[in-house]
């Protein structure tokens, strides 16, 4: 049996299909990388930025032919679902499973299967083999055993869950409460990636400031351990909510040398009344005395954030503020979203007044600044030899990121009579290995450079 994983959605989502793929392995299934020749379908959805239903309504057309063709077809929906669209998909796909109960997906299918066909088996299930039978020790969605897409960098989620509930966001109604993984299952994790050559690690958690395990740890002290595991990788971590980021987990950041010198902090928006009206709990004076710190603490740190233009009442003096922040902090990448209602949220109950095309106008103008931000902040890179981790490699160029997240292309062609000496260099980059780069070109979303050992 075949399986095959469409996500949407965030880092946390990817993550979360890793997962759902290692525990569909263990039950027998392989996977699939083409849709139309699964058996099995698993929908991971997001409903944080668009409606999950208009996102893949496109889709049920085209799973009842798979239907059609393959008795044995079915369909998963599984991820950041809202309650109010659960009955709507119930109907429309074979099994929805909470994403917090993943593991139990192969005994679930086993389940549905009989009981929406008695005839049609699934063999994967039924004829598990002894040695994947002796090995599923799968306790819970932490325990599960990811299938990584990469073989260079991995996500490692430390916590599942929210209790922020941001006015406009669904992710505290669709992965209910903070939990933090235990701190010797994450390290296990980590020890056995960095062996099997994972060269970044990605920590990630809805807000990782909130990571609790016992009263004896908390974010700080697990980037520390992390820190001390040895091997050559690179730590960073997403993402942190402004109101809980502490001067501790800055100096961490600054003293842990695998901890990589990129922060994601999401402002949303730079007006006080909108921050409020969006239940965020901290304002725009704060975000700016981060900044500041952060900037003093760590040396050549990249920051990104999130902005949501058009929240319900902004007016254009409102949104000014927002563009003055923009333009004081001069972000290296800014994540721009139109507010749209999410049903069940609080402000969905707030009158949603600002126009769609204001709000695009609105989105081009935070564009604008952002460009020339960016581009400024690159061009700082220019004559810098910096290392950048090999991604991948053709016949021209290579290409990596940097410790703050950039990406970078490195140029490799040359002239005929510096071929050899170049070839030698090129051997030097190795997919998966770290190399010298001079940075000799920016632009606003990357860097160029060349091979200097
Ligand atoms: S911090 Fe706010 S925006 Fe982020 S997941 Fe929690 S509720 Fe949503």
């Amino acid at each position: 049996m075949k399986y095959f994983i469409r996500t949407y959605g965030c880092q946390m989502n990817h993550s979360d299909s890793e997962r759902i793929a290692g525990v569909l392995e263990l039950a027998n299934y392989e996977k699939s990388t083409k849709e139309d020749e699964a058996d099995l379908i698993v929908i991971n959805m997001c409903s944080v930025r668009e409606s999950a239903v208009s996102r893949i309504s496109g889709n049920f057309h085209k799973y009842k032919n798979y239907k059609k063709k393959n008795p044995n077809f079915k369909t998963v929906i599984t991820g950041c679902i809202l309650p109010s669209d659960k009955d709507r998909f119930d109907k429309l796909f074979d099994l929805i499973i909470d994403i917090k109960e993943i593991e139990k997906l192969p005994e679930r299918l086993k389940k549905d299967y009989f009981k929406s066909d008695s005839k049609v088996q699934n063999p994967s299930i039924t004829q598990e083999s002894p040695a994947k039978a002796e090995n599923n020790t799968i306790n819970d969605y932490f325990s599960i055993n990811p299938q990584h897409n990469s073989k260079i960098t991995a996500y490692v989620p430390i916590m599942t869950g929210c209790n922020n509930f941001c006015s406009y966001c669904v992710v505290p109604y669709t992965r209910g409460r903070e939990k933090s993984r235990s701190v010797d299952e994450i390290l296990n994790e980590v020890r056995n990636l960095v062996k099997n050559g994972y060269r970044e690690i990605i920590l990630l958690g809805q807000n990782v400031n909130s990571y609790k395990p016992n009263e004896n740890t908390d974010f700080p002290k697990l980037l520390q351990l992390i820190n001390d595991i040895p091997g050559d990788f690179w730590i960073k971590f997403l993402t942190s909510h402004p109101k809980d980021i502490s001067e501790e987990l800055i100096k961490t950041i600054a003293q842990c040398e695998k901890c990589t010198e990129c922060i994601h902090l999401a402002l949303q928006s730079g007006d006080n009344e909108i921050l409020e009206k969006m239940n965020r709990k901290y304002t725009s004076e704060h975000f700016l005395a981060l900044i500041k710190m952060i900037r003093k603490i760590i040396s050549d740190v990249a920051i990104t954030t999130d902005i949501i233009v058009g929240f319900p009442g902004e007016t254009e003096e409102q949104f000014q503020n927002t563009a003055e922040i923009m333009k004081k902090v001069k972000f290296d990448m800014v994540y721009i979203n139109k507010y749209s209602p999410r049903s069940g949220t609080v402000s969905a109950k707030m009158n949603d007044d600002v126009s769609w095309e204001e709000k695009k106008k609105r989105e081009d103008f935070l564009n604008i600044i952002l460009e020339k931000n960016a581009l400024e902040n690159n061009q700082e890179y220019i004559g810098k030899t910096i290392d950048v981790l090999i991604e991948k490699i053709d016949k021209d160029y290579a290409y990596g990121k940097t410790r703050s997240f950039k990406n970078v292309k490195i140029f490799h062609f040359c002239h005929p009579e510096l071929v050899e000496e170049i070839s030698k260099k090129k051997d030097a980059m190795k997919i998966g290995e770290f190399a010298k780069i001079k940075i000799t070109q920016a632009n606003a979303w990357g860097l160029e450079g060349k091979i200097i050992e």
